[in-house]
């Protein structure tokens, strides 16, 4: 095991070690740590909550959320992208995870990406932690261990599980009595002011989540991002469990995604963005920018409140098959897109699929 993935999981294992980190000014060790590429710097955040990914590997370079908003440079809400390049031309893919940071199939999809993917056309741009504030702190709703052990190929892994906010200690802002969207026709609970996904476009000096949700919009634009998905978890109760939304100028590749996955037995359903309600990723992601925008839903058992869940081995829902879901919705939108838009394309192999992942688990892949 090398150095840099044994401090990862100190980090992984002990909050402390991040208050001390912060009281010293030591820094944490930066994820996928490598040398300096074009555009990036040495940059070791001062106070970041860095995850275990082990994605330091060829082709493989890492920017973060402050390299687009200046503001959150070395403060909670800074987050890592490993943006995995073939070389060879093609289109950007965005891959967001952990948005809503007690969703953990869509973390733990994006570090398998982030740590195995090979494109072959394109490139792949991963956050698999984009809230790394409500990654901080445990999930009021449903108070449970604030990691998930996992006994992978590689050792033991610790996947961290948070809460869908961000922090209200990193906010800046308290919070109002209601939050008015963006757009101002639909007002929601105070609390979520601090909802990533109802803040967006964001704002480059605003609070801390409206910091964040400007990062993304940045990056969607300076990297000419041609797809973006964001992948998110629902209760099993929700209307949204097992979704793809769409932005509605990429409704037709939403249904080509669609009409692939139900030929390999994964049922999906379609929604497409509202446009009265406003503030959410695959809404303004695809207005605000070219990038065609999606949303993913699988689902998460311990979202239904006080329920204790084994993520892993969950009857219903084990973990495997809601990350397999993801991966699987990836696939096929970024084939649906390069099917209609060839110059879009982005491929990419190294990833399991649906019948690896039940027959393996998730462990042989980490
Ligand atoms: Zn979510």
């Amino acid at each position: 095991m090398k150095a840099s993935h044994r401090s990862l999981l100190a980090i992984a294992a002990g909050a402390a070690l991040l208050a001390a980190s912060c009281a010293t000014g030591a820094g944490l060790m930066k994820a996928g740590a490598a040398a300096p590429g074009p555009g990036e710097t040495a940059y070791r955040p001062a106070c970041v909550l860095v995850e275990d990914v082990r994605a330091d590997r060829d082709g493989v370079r890492v920017r973060w959320l402050s390299d687009y908003v200046p503001g959150l440079r070395d403060g909670p809400g800074d987050s890592p992208a490993y943006i995995i390049d073939s070389g060879l031309p093609g289109g950007t893919l965005l891959v967001v995870g952990g948005t809503h940071a007690n969703e953990i199939a869509g973390m733990t999809a994006a570090t398998m990406l982030a740590e195995r993917a090979r494109p072959t056309k394109g490139r792949l741009i991963v956050i698999p932690h984009l809230n790394s504030s409500g990654l901080s702190y445990g999930d009021a709703d449903n108070p449970r261990p604030s990691w998930i052990r996992l006994e992978a190929a590689s050792g033991v892994r610790y996947l961290r599980y948070g809460s869908r906010f961000v922090h209200p200690i990193h906010q800046g802002q308290t919070d109002p009595a209601r939050y008015l969207l963006p757009g101002g026709l639909e007002s929601l609970p105070g609390e979520e002011q601090r909802n990533i996904n109802r803040a967006y476009p964001g704002l480059a000096e605003g609070n801390l989540t409206q910091m964040v949700a400007a990062a993304v919009m940045a990056m969607l634009n300076e990297e000419r991002v041609d797809v973006a998905v964001d992948m998110h978890e629902a209760k099993p109760a929700s209307k949204l469990r097992w979704m793809i939304v769409s932005n509605p100028k990429c409704l037709d590749v939403a249904i080509g995604a669609i009409f692939a996955l139900e030929d390999e037995g994964i049922d999906m359903k379609l929604d497409r963005s509202s446009p009265e309600f406003r503030g959410l990723s695959h809404r303004e992601w695809g207005d605000g920018s070219g990038a065609a925008a999606f949303l993913v839903e699988t689902v998460n058992p311990a979202q239904a409140a006080g329920v204790p869940v084994d993520q892993l081995r969950d009857p219903e829902f084990p973990l495997w098959k809601r990350v397999a879901v993801q991966l699987e919705a990836l696939r096929a939108i970024a084939e649906a897109y390069g099917a209609a838009f060839p110059e879009g394309e982005v491929r990419y192999d190294g990833v399991p699929g649906y019948a690896e992942l039940e027959a393996r688990g998730l462990e042989a892949f980490f």
